[in-house]
């Protein structure tokens, strides 16, 4: 062999290959699926580069999947006619991982076995699967259109290393071959292959092919095993529950079921068929900045982009699934669908398919809906900022923590709070905090808790921004229990005492405003106040305690909130300090009150040490 050389894998690939094979034991079986997958993406490859260059199939069209097994060598060999590959290619795709993320994501699986197969059936162990079964692999590929000389060989054990080199390939694509370990002879079974393809590869439309028995002249008869027919070309009621599921795995390289699907042909102007997943578990590297949508684009059966983002908004980026368009060119770029009528079409069309199958789903099955949330909910809630159109569907499905279930579940809807909504209630009320516990602690809740009034705890960081986008549910608007609402008034008790307590504590009032002076934008006695002192509030035309936050967080200078300042003339430390004549002691209680509000408001002090020297101070007199 010519070009002979040594190479070591990527620590990552080592990293994966060990863990691979201490967790997938009880689920060996599926390395064929991930190597028919391979091999069915590989023929994709070709029949698209083909398009413009027809020379790459070598004169042989007939595109497939081979298996066959050696009993004496123990070996298993699947062989396709795809695109192959070139050394650098092999180099690159069998000694590397490029997904990024991918350190981070293996050093953060623990020896847990059982949590350890879930991840990394997420995380799509594809070709280096073949070592669960194997204990030697070789691979011989050539990447087709080029010299039948410019083969690669490729071995390795598994290990730390694998050997490369130069090879004579006649045929284009890539053979593998597996050396199976002892006690894995199941894999040279004829009947046992046979179940396994029809378990994995009906939906592929790629066939998938079988030594069969020889002929009298000793040539080898292939037998098709699969349907080959692609899955959505398929009668909707001739598609079983498991092909579905099967070709999702497929697709997505996920070892769990997806959640829910939904298939649909359009004919009319616009025809094309889309068969749409959401998985059961969000994808291991949803929040990396390169995550990338799971939408394959096919034009007239061939697949044309995988990532295929323009048909979907991001909000559901969790959405795998293929589209089949027959109206797009086959030579469409990137760029060309970008600004495409109907890559718009489809989009809107598919993004109300996606929320008519959510809305389905939690009416139906409210535990899956639940589970869906879990999984999607932060993502999900970016969708009433980017998708104005379709608000009152996305406010629909929205779930939130609420003062009704104390507990941090997000599990309460906005259909359900409108149920609850007490008389004469015309706003739905919410919260926004760093975290639920601050949230549900908040002074502002005092007087919506004693009229029982529900409140809506966001403590997520894009709930803020998120609720700032939705401007009403079913006629009612969303207000900020901490901002000033005039419609609250008729809740608090607006009586004679009232203004009984505005005469009294006018005195006061003043001497607290002088005291804060450019602070504060106003001080006044404030009725929605049980257990607490003072609060403060934003007036309804500030920006809010969280939203400045946020600018601040992503380095953005906000204006400065100025709060307005009220005091609880129910309080018992509120009347004694009232009556306080000695100035010094006076301003001491004031400005730990107003600390007080602050630290409940903002979760933190600018100047937290006088705060406590203030405390410690007043504890000793
Ligand atoms: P993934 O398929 O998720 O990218 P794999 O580890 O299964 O990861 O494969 C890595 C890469 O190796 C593939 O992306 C592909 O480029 C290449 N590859 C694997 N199998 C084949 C094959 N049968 N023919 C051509 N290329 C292949």
């Amino acid at each position: 062999m010519r070009g002979q050389e040594t190479r070591g894998f990527q620590s990552e690939v080592k990293q994966l290959l060990h863990l691979m094979i201490h967790s997938l034991y009880s689920n060996k079986e599926i390395f064929l699926r991930e190597l028919i997958s391979n091999a069915s993406d590989a023929t994709d490859k070709l029949r698209f580069r083909a398009l413009s260059i027809p020379e790459l199939y070598e004169g042989d069209g007939t595109l497939r999947v081979r298996l066959s097994c050696n009993k004496k060598t123990r070996t298993l060999t699947i062989s396709d006619n795809g695109i192959g590959m070139s050394r650098e290619e092999v180099i690159e795709n069998l000694g590397t991982i490029a997904k990024s993320g991918t350190k981070a994501f293996l050093e953060s699986m623990s020896s847990d076995q059982v949590k350890d197969r879930q991840l990394i059936g997420q995380f799509g162990v594809g070709f280096y699967s073949a070592f669960i079964v194997a204990d030697k692999v070789t691979v011989r590929t050539r990447l087709a259109g080029t010299l039948v000389e410019n083969g690669v060989f490729w071995e390795s054990i598994g290990e730390g290393d694998y050997k490369i080199a130069d090879i004579t390939k006649e045929t284009r694509g890539t053979e593998i071959t597996l050396y199976l370990r002892a006690g894995e002879d199941e894999y040279l079974d004829d009947w046992r292959l046979r179940s396994v393809i029809s378990k994995y590869s009906d939906h592929i439309a790629l066939p998938v092919e079988i030594e069969s028995k020889k002929d009298k002249d000793n040539s080898i008869i292939w037998e098709r095993i699969n349907k080959a027919q692609a899955l959505w070309t398929r009668n909707k009621k001739d598609i079983t529950e498991q092909e579905y599921k099967e070709f999702y795995k497929h697709i997505t390289h996920d070892f769990n079921d997806p959640c829910i699907w939904t298939l649909n042909r359009v004919e009319g102007k616009q025809q094309y068929t889309s068969l749409l997943y959401i998985p059961s578990q969000a994808k291991w590297d949803m929040w990396n900045r390169d995550h990338k949508h799971g939408l394959k684009l096919y034009v007239q059966h061939v697949l044309i982009m995988d990532h295929a983002e323009h048909f979907m908004p991001n909000y559901l980026r969790f959405v795998c699934g293929i589209i089949d368009s027959n109206d797009l060119p086959l030579n469409i770029s990137r760029e060309v669908l970008q600004d495409n009528s109907v890559t718009q079409n489809m989009r809107s069309a598919m993004t109300k398919r996606v929320l008519q199958m959510l809305e389905k789903l939690a009416t139906n099955d409210n535990e899956s809906y639940q589970k869906f949330w879990n999984q999607f909910g932060l993502v999900f809630k970016e969708g009433p900022a980017e998708d104005n159109g379709n608000q009152k569907a996305i406010a629909k499905l929205l779930r939130f923590t609420s003062t009704f279930r104390d507990n941090s579940t997000q599990n309460v809807s906005l259909e359900e709070y409108i149920n609850r909504m007490i008389k004469n209630q015309e706003k739905i009320y919410y919260i926004t905090a760093d975290s639920y516990t601050a949230a549900k602690s908040s002074p502002h809740l005092e007087l919506f808790r004693k009229k029982k009034i529900e409140v809506l705890l966001l403590s997520d960081r894009i709930d803020e921004w998120m609720i700032n986008h939705l401007t009403e549910y079913e006629g009612k608007s969303f207000q900020s229990v901490s901002k000033t609402d005039e419609t609250l008034n008729q809740f608090t008790d607006t009586s004679e005492k009232q203004k009984a307590s505005e005469q009294k504590f006018e005195t006061f009032i003043n001497r607290v405003k002088t005291l804060l002076g450019e602070r504060v934008k106003d001080v006044r006695l404030t009725y929605r106040l049980t257990d607490s002192p003072a609060v403060v509030i934003t007036s309804s035309d500030e920006m809010s305690t969280q939203m400045a936050k946020l600018f601040a967080s992503v380095g953005q200078k906000a204006p400065e909130v100025k709060y307005i300042f009220e005091l609880n003339p129910e309080h018992a430390l509120i009347k004694q300090v009232s009556e306080l004549s000695n100035k010094e002691e006076f301003s001491e209680w004031i400005y730990l009150f107003w600390d007080q509000a602050l630290l409940a408001e903002r979760g933190s002090l600018e100047d937290p040490n006088q705060f406590i020297r203030r405390v410690n101070n007043l504890l000793s007199i």
